[in-house]
């Protein structure tokens, strides 16, 4: 059986990937800080996958923790998800992401190559693109990140490239998400930020539990065919499929170390579009108001996902009712969010 080292498995992507790999045959061990998620996760990790992950409770950036799970382990391979990604606190506070998102990949990266493990899965972002010159954005497209988050990112990307290109024995899949969102089909996992959501499907999901009182929209005069911002959700099952596609083909390729995927759904769906759609499926109102633009945001953006398509042969089947239907059931289930 193949063991796989999961930093940030305890995290909302990390979590859905560990029961996907799980149960497609991996032993899953777990390295997280609990910095952005509870230990509690673990337990329902288990009731899913029939089986509960070691959680060992620790930070990408100590060598010596990290030095002493690869001498205790032998790891066919690593999917990096530990990282901070508030877009906004990383402009408040860059140095402390920069830390932890390019100082711990390096510090992971050091001990995998201390360790002779060298395939790694790391999760990118579309935000690397930031604002596009036109959708669907193919992998090609330049970088023009506007957050410190976004750099740490393309830093993380240009390391990883660096170092495959100095030694092929790596084999590294750089995967760029759009908007993940939606949960475990069960309701027993999801999406919990802490605070007050910065992000659509959380704020959505609030205002329908009656946490909060009204879903602002921020801007209704973009040029798109509603006025409102479009984007390229995903739901997070593809995404944890879309993880063990990769870990799948790094296993198997002869061609390039280096594979470097956008996972979208290729097409773009409007604020409005996802206020109607969970009303709708959930027969819930969604009580909304516009309001001026938000800084930053840009107009519209989705994936072209065809490379994944062709390389991976892999492809997000879920729809945006899905999204919707899941992430309520997440949240009903779950209403304060915190499993802890
Ligand atoms: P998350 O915050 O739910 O999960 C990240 C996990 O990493 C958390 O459990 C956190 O406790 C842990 N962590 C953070 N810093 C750590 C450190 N130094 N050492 C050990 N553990 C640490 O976030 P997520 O949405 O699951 O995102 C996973 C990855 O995907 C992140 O790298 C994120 O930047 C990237 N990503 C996320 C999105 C998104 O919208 N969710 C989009 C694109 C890329
Ligand atoms: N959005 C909104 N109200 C909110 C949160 C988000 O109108 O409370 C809009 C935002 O302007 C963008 C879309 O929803 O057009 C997705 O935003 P999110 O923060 O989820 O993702 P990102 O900006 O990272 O693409």
């Amino acid at each position: 059986m193949q063991k796989i080292l999961i930093t940030g498995g305890t995290g909302f992507i990390g979590s859905h990937t560990v029961v996907e790999l799980v149960s497609a045959g991996y032993e899953c061990i777990i390295l997280d800080s609990l910095v952005n998620s509870h230990a509690a996760v673990v337990g329902r990790i288990a009731t899913l996958s029939g089986k509960t992950p070691l959680l060992i409770e620790g930070d990408v950036r100590d060598a010596a923790c990290l030095d002493a799970l690869f001498a205790a382990h032998t790891f066919s391979a690593v999917i990096h998800f530990a990282g901070l990604k508030a877009v906004g606190e990383s402009v408040r506070e860059p140095l402390r992401y920069y830390d932890n998102n390019v100082n711990g990949t390096t510090t992971l990266l050091a001990a995998m190559a201390k360790a002779g493990v060298k395939t790694i899965v790391f999760s990118s972002s579309a935000t690397v693109y930031g604002e596009p010159d036109f959708s669907p954005i193919p992998e090609s497209a330049p970088f023009r990140p506007a957050s410190p988050y976004g750099k740490s990112k393309a830093m993380v990307e240009s390391i990883l490239t660096d170092l495959v290109a100095s030694d092929s024995a790596w084999r590294v899949a750089l995967l760029r998400y759009f908007n993940p969102v939606g949960a475990h089909s069960s309701g027993m996992m999801g999406e919990d930020p802490a605070g007050i959501p910065n992000n659509l499907m959380p704020f959505v999901c609030q205002v329908a539990s009656g946490r909060l009182k009204t879903l602002r929209i921020f801007g209704n005069d973009y040029p798109t065919a509603d006025g409102t911002g479009e984007r390229d959700y995903i739901h997070v099952m593809d995404l944890a499929e879309g993880h063990l596609a990769a870990l799948r083909y790094l296993a198997r390729t002869d061609a390039s170390p280096l594979m470097i995927a956008n996972l979208g759904t290729s097409r773009g769906h409007s604020v409005l579009d996802v206020v109607n759609t969970f009303s709708r499926i959930n027969g819930m109102p969604i009580p909304h108001q516009f309001v001026a633009r938000r800084p930053g945001d840009v107009p519209a953006y989705w994936a072209d996902a065809t490379y994944a398509e062709r390389t991976l042969g892999w492809k997000a089947t879920r729809s945006l009712e899905d999204m919707c239907r899941d992430s309520w059931n997440w949240q009903k289930q779950n209403p304060t969010g915190d499993i802890g």
